[in-house]
């Protein structure tokens, strides 16, 4: 008999984007000519850029040759793209990393998701509460998170990011083996400044932490002084892994690329002290579960770095950030609280007079017809917030305000 990983019963089975789905299905059947619009969606939708479709013609008949064919490419990706990498999202920020250190992936939830295979079952994590829900259920699915009780899991640190705290979260009382961060931050759309990031390298020093820091946002950053990039910092080489994407960056959602920095110098240790390599660990873990991404997205991924990639790839970027602008400038008129949105495409709306997420979610779509992700979704402190998302097209975006204008104006 095979004894099914219990672990895995313990994961919430009612999935947020499934539950919204099904009350967004309900109110649709109820109402077929409403003209639903959804400001909740995660997903880009603007098309891919020239130059990255002009790349994936190019590789997709070089694969049809017999001298460009490409079949395995080497584990950590081509090091056309590596270089390309260290070259244009590094060394412009005085970063010197080797392009070894650069793993090529499919994406980066999977190493979001998979990193954690590389330390014990039981280290203890941290988080910042709300937060892109990869982080813990991966750890719950090894049996790393403990117990829940609540929405709170018993080996989980949470450190609450609110309009209390100016969604900064505070460094936790206890010392806490790993940390993940997310900047710019998925749900939020807030950014740390370079101060605050340096208190948890510092803090990550100090107490020999391991820090996972998601920044697949970073391309969204508009403000100068905000770091892209955890290794910004002094001392960060030693403590922390970096995850990138394609996805949010140039559109990639469905083309499937991404990266994941692994320094040289960051080390975990064996229950005798000695301390470990984890840039050698994750070598030895996709070389034996990774097969790499494909060739044809390696080369779209490396065209987002030519000239015209860089251009066309901003203005996306600046389509996205413009329907931010529109959506903070309406919202804030209507009296509402607007978070985020200015160094990131999602806005975090508090809910007026203290209502529940889900319950704000409901008038939402049946008074103005529009749909947004309850911040409770994310975690206990996402309760009384909603997420709103500026990835829509213009029109519709202009149109989903114009009606919560009508209704709460
Ligand atoms: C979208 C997203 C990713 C990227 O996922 P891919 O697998 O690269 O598409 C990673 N982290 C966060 C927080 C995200 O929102």
């Amino acid at each position: 008999m095979a004894l099914v990983n219990e672990h895995f019963l313990k994961l919430p089975n009612n999935y947020l984007f499934a539950d919204i789905s099904k009350k967004v299905n309900a109110f649709k059947v109820q109402h077929p000519t409403a003209g639903v619009i959804s400001l909740g969606i995660g997903d880009v939708t603007r098309p891919l850029c020239p130059a990255v479709v002009e790349a994936i013609h190019k590789a997709a008949d070089e694969m049809g040759t017999e001298g460009g064919f490409h079949g395995y490419g080497p584990e950590q990706g081509y090091a056309f793209l590596r270089e390309a990498i260290v070259k244009n999202d590094f060394l412009p920020r005085g970063i010197h990393l080797d392009p070894s250190e650069i793993f090529v992936n499919d994406g980066a939830k999977s190493d979001t998701g998979n990193i954690q295979e590389l330390v014990r079952w039981d280290n203890s994590i941290g988080v910042t509460d709300p937060i892109y829900p990869v982080y813990i259920d991966s750890n719950v699915m090894i049996g790393r998170a403990g117990v829940v009780n609540d929405g709170r899991w018993s080996n989980v640190v949470y450190m609450p990011c609110t309009a209390g705290n100016g969604f900064v979260p505070q460094l936790p009382d206890r010392r806490v083996d790993i940390i993940y961060l997310c900047y710019p931050n998925n749900p939020t759309g807030t950014v740390l400044s370079k101060d605050e990031l340096r208190k948890w390298v510092n803090y990550a020093l100090r107490n020999d932490t391991l820090i996972f820091f998601d920044a697949a946002y970073e391309a969204y950053i508009q403000n100068p002084d905000i770091p892209h990039s955890i290794y910004e910092i002094k001392g960060a080489r030693k403590v922390a892994i970096e995850f990138h994407s394609y996805s949010k960056t140039a559109g990639f959602t469905g083309v499937r690329c991404g990266y994941t920095v692994v320094p040289k110098e960051v080390t975990a240790a064996t229950l005798e002290g000695e301390r470990i390599s984890l840039h050698k660990l994750w070598y030895r873990r996709q070389c034996t579960k990774f097969n790499g991404a494909s060739y044809i997205s390696q080369r779209a991924a490396e065209a987002t770095y030519t000239p015209e990639g860089r251009e066309q790839v901003r203005q996306t970027i600046g389509y996205y950030m413009e329907n931010a602008r529109l959506m903070r400038n309406a919202l804030t008129a209507l009296g509402l609280r607007v978070y985020g949105g200015e160094d990131a495409p999602y806005l975090w709306v508090q809910t007026p007079d203290g209502e529940g997420s889900w319950r704000f979610f409901e008038q939402m779509l049946y008074n103005a017809h529009v749909v947004c992700t309850p911040g409770v979704g994310f975690g206990p402190s996402g309760e009384g917030y909603v997420r709103l998302t500026a990835f829509g097209d213009r029109d519709s975006c202009l149109e989903a305000l114009d009606r919560i204008g009508r209704w709460l104006g």
